[in-house]
C-alpha cells in the first residue's frame, strides 16, 4: 500500500515527482493536516455500510481515509493531471473507483442506483471553492438520495449556509441549505492545512439530509423562485423584487396583496422573512392566478 499523503512530506514527494503544476482555475488546494482529515471522516459518521462520493479526490488524500473506513468510494476528478497520480497513490485498495469526469455533468443518482442500489450515498469533498453552490444545490434539487454532505468550503459559505433573518449573511443558500439539510458547524481551517495556502479561511460543514423538509410548502419550486427574487436585489423591498423578477409574473396588486396577507409590513425586504414565512408566502401566491400567466400550483 502507498504511503499515507496526510503527511505533508509525502504530499511533496509525489508532487515532485509527477512534476505537478496546481490549476488555479479547479480550485486546487490539497489537505496536508491528518487532524482535519480525521474530523471530517467522525463527523460525516462512515462505515463499511457506506457508499462514499468524493467530489475532487485531488492526489488521494481523503480518498486514502475514506477508503479504509467506507465499504465504496467513487472519486470524481476533472484533471486529467491527477489521475496517473491516483492510478499510483491508490493503488492497493480495492474499494475505489475513479471517474475522470466535471461532477456537474455526472448522473450522480446513476452513480447511487450503480454502486448503492439506490439507497442513500454520503457525499465528502474538499470542495473546489468555485462551485461550492453549484454542487450543493444540484445534490439537493437533483434529488440524489443521500444521507449527509460533509464538505469543506470556504469560512463565508458556510456561514452564509447557517444563518438566519437579520444577518449579513442571510441569503438565497441559506434558505436552501435549510429547506433540505440541517447544517453543522464541523470545525474551522486555517489555510497553513492546506498546500497551496488559501487566501480565505475555511471550514468543514456537515448537512444531513432531511426526510421531511421543516416545512410544508406546496410548490417548493415556486417557493424558491420567490427566494431567488427576494434576494437578487438586496436593498429593494420585497414588493419590488418580486415585481422585478423575470421569473415571476404576479401583478402589484397581487403582491401587495400577499404581503398583506402574510402579516408583514408593506415596506418589509425578502433578508427579513424566515423560511416559514417564505412558505406560506408560496402557499399565498399559489391561490392566486398570475396576471402575466396563471401561478403553477
Ligand atoms: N480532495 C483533495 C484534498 O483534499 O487534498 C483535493 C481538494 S481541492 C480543494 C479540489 C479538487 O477538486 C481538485 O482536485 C480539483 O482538480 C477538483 N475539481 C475541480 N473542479 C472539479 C469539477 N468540476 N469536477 C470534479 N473535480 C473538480
Amino acid at each position: 500500500m502507498e504511503p499515507k499523503l496526510g503527511n505533508p512530506q509525502n504530499t511533496i514527494d509525489i508532487i515532485k515527482k509527477y512534476n505537478f503544476v496546481f490549476q488555479k482555475k479547479f480550485g486546487q488546494n490539497f489537505l496536508i493536516d491528518t487532524h482535519v482529515l480525521d474530523k471530517i471522516i467522525a463527523a460525516a459518521g462512515i462505515t463499511k455500510e457506506d457508499m462514499v462520493l468524493e467530489i475532487g479526490p485531488g492526489i488521494g488524500t481523503m480518498t486514502q481515509y475514506l477508503a479504509e473506513y467506507a465499504g465504496q468510494v467513487v472519486a470524481v476528478e476533472i484533471d486529467s493531471n491527477l489521475i496517473p497520480i491516483l492510478e499510483e497513490t491508490l493503488q492497493g485498495y480495492h474499494n475505489i473507483t475513479v471517474i475522470h469526469d466535471d461532477i456537474l455533468k455526472v448522473d450522480i443518482r446513476g452513480l447511487a442506483r450503480q454502486y448503492n442500489s439506490g439507497r442513500p450515498i454520503k457525499v465528502v469533498a474538499n470542495l473546489p471553492y468555485y462551485i461550492t453552490t453549484p454542487i450543493i444545490m444540484g445534490l439537493f434539487e437533483k434529488d440524489v438520495p443521500i444521507g449527509n454532505i460533509t464538505v469543506m468550503v470556504q469560512k463565508e459559505v458556510a456561514d452564509r449556509m447557517q444563518s438566519g433573518p437579520g444577518s449579513k449573511d442571510y441569503g438565497a443558500l441559506s434558505l436552501a441549505v435549510q429547506y433540505y439539510a440541517e447544517p453543522y458547524l464541523v470545525a474551522n481551517v486555517p489555510p497553513n492545512c492546506f498546500l497551496p495556502r488559501p487566501r480565505v479561511g475555511s471550514a468543514v460543514i456537515r448537512l444531513t439530509r432531511y426526510q421531511q423538509p421543516p416545512v410544508q410548502v406546496r410548490d417548493a419550486g415556486l417557493m424558491f423562485r420567490l427566494i431567488r427574487a427576494s434576494f437578487s436585489q438586496r436593498r429593494k423591498t420585497l414588493q419590488n423584487g418580486l415585481f422585478n423578477s423575470p421569473e415571476l409574473t404576479f401583478s402589484k396588486e397581487q403582491i401587495s396583496e400577499a404581503i398583506e396577507a402574510l402579516g408583514v409590513p408593506p415596506a418589509v425586504r425578502g433578508e427579513a422573512l424566515t423560511l416559514e414565512q417564505f412558505a406560506r408566502l408560496s402557499d399565498l401566491f399559489c391561490g392566486i392566478p398570475g396576471q402575466k400567466g396563471t401561478s403553477p400550483c
